[in-house]
């Protein structure tokens, strides 16, 4: 640091601390309610079941043939994405790894750089307005890292046996959700986690390393089209990772249909398409929606000189409006399915195929030089019209700190009038199309058979 001149030190440190505290990285909540009607009269996927693999068991089964292919994703990725911190080598897979199941998962997810402590288990999730079977339910402890549900429906999560039949769209619509279930948590060194000692990601570039959800947001989130002198600020920000993570699970997908274990496949491919949804959503991809370059400069110099409120208004702003258009999506979308209303625009939005030629397969570009240009283009329109919509304590009120677990923010759009509740739904059904979309850009991409695939 001693070498920037002062002012860019300033703007850096307090850009940095501006960052600080936004905590908030669900995007949408419950990916599995944007991935059911996007893939669900897919040919590759409609009428599918595949037979339920442990990961030990493909990975005891893969063993000799996943170094190869793990180590050539790692040279793609560090030729191919920007500011990405290399894997050290002695985390590679290898073959001999494969004595015992816990060794063995132990050393694949050192290998792919996730939380070691994610169990991985065997379930699906039923869609709303159904429950697991009786005897059946899961434990949220056998599910994810987390402490804390949140708002997770737990009584759809169900437990299932090794070699059962499992529909297609069920196993990747529940794999969409669960890269939010921790598998990108704690892998920082400054996040006190064991891992985070390991992995060579270094200090967590953005967002608080002492919360626990937030540090998966630089795995979640990609801020590429900001302008320059932000990037001179605040260089940080271009530290993301989710273009490595759609290609490496994209990688895995492939090599695992190539090696005969479609259940892996399939689940491989949720978890890709998972941060293709995220893309889609304009607090992911933009720093601050509404709010201009030089004002948010503008403002981080004013609370480096001692002037607070602008900053925390501004923050409390964007992590309330992120919040406030998550719970939304995520109620009216639950209740939609629940009665099933199939009709819903959100809903409609993932079926509508009108766009699929512009993004037919997902490539390694497509991430950043289409989804987040379409979403940082939708962001200010949309950002005003989540100030329009909902009360405005929920969204332009400093004081408030939106938490989302208790309001129900698609039962407060219905207080505003009803032209401004159809411009929101029509702006979030078009991030819907988006997910739609790339969700199915990601499945041509990977599924094995078929003419698409043929093609490829
Ligand atoms: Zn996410």
């Amino acid at each position: 640091m001693r070498h920037l001149r002062p002012l860019r030190r300033c703007l850096c440190l307090t850009a940095a601390f501006f960052f600080a505290a936004q905590p908030v990285a669900w995007a949408w909540s419950g990916h599995a309610l944007c991935t059911w009607d996007a893939v669900g009269t897919m040919p590759q996927v409609v009428g599918h079941s595949v037979p339920a693999e442990a990961l030990t068991t493909f990975l005891a089964m893969e063993a000799a043939a996943l170094p190869k292919v793990l180590e050539e994703e790692e040279q793609w990725a560090r030729t191919n994405v920007p500011f990405y911190a290399p894997r050290p080598d002695s985390l590679a897979f290898k073959a001999a790894d494969g004595a015992e199941p816990v060794a063995l998962k132990q050393a694949f997810v050192h290998a792919i750089r996730v939380n070691e402590d994610v169990p991985f288990p065997l379930y699906v999730q039923r869609q709303p307005g159904t429950v697991a079977a009786a005897g059946r339910e899961m434990a949220w402890s056998a599910l994810s890292i987390l402490k804390d549900a949140g708002d997770i429906d737990q009584k759809r999560m169900e437990r299932v046996e090794e070699g059962e039949a499992l529909s297609v769209a069920d196993v990747i619509a529940t794999a969409t959700d669960e890269p939010d279930f921790g598998l990108d948590i704690g892998l920082f060194q400054d996040n006190g986690q064991k891992q985070g000692a390991l992995y060579n990601f270094g200090p967590q570039p953005f967002g608080n390393p002492l919360l626990d959800y937030g540090s998966q947001a630089p795995f979640h989130m990609g801020f590429y089209h900001e302008a320059g002198i932000l990037y001179k600020a605040a260089p940080f920000l271009q530290h993301t990772y989710p273009e490595a993570r759609v290609h490496l699970y994209m990688t895995l997908s492939r090599f695992a249909f190539a090696q005969g274990h479609p259940y892996w496949g399939w689940r491989f491919a949720g978890w890709a398409a998972h941060y293709v949804q995220d893309m889609a959503q304009p607090y992911h991809a933009r720093v601050l929606p509404g709010v201009g370059t030089v004002s948010m400069l503008w403002t981080s110099v004013l609370d480096k000189v001692g002037v607070h409120g602008p900053r925390i208004a501004a923050l409390n702003r964007v992590t309330n409006r992120h919040t406030a258009l998550e719970n939304y999506q995520k109620n009216r979308m639950t209740a939609a399915l629940a009665q099933g209303d199939k009709d819903d625009p959100l809903v409609a939005a993932l079926r509508d195929t009108s766009g699929d030629a512009t993004v037919q397969r997902l490539q390694p570009t497509t991430l950043r030089d289409v989804s987040s240009v379409q979403s940082v283009a939708a962001a200010d329109a949309l950002d005003a019209q989540v100030e329009r919509s909902f009360p405005a304590r929920y969204v332009s009120d400093a004081a408030t700190n939106l938490d989302g677990k208790d309001a129900d923010l698609y039962a407060l759009s219905r207080q505003a009038p009803a032209a401004e509740q159809a411009k929101l739904a029509g702006l979030v059904a078009d991030r819907m199309r988006q997910a739609g979309r790339d969700t199915r850009a990601v499945i041509r991409a990977v599924a094995p058979d078929g003419t698409e695939a043929a093609q490829r």
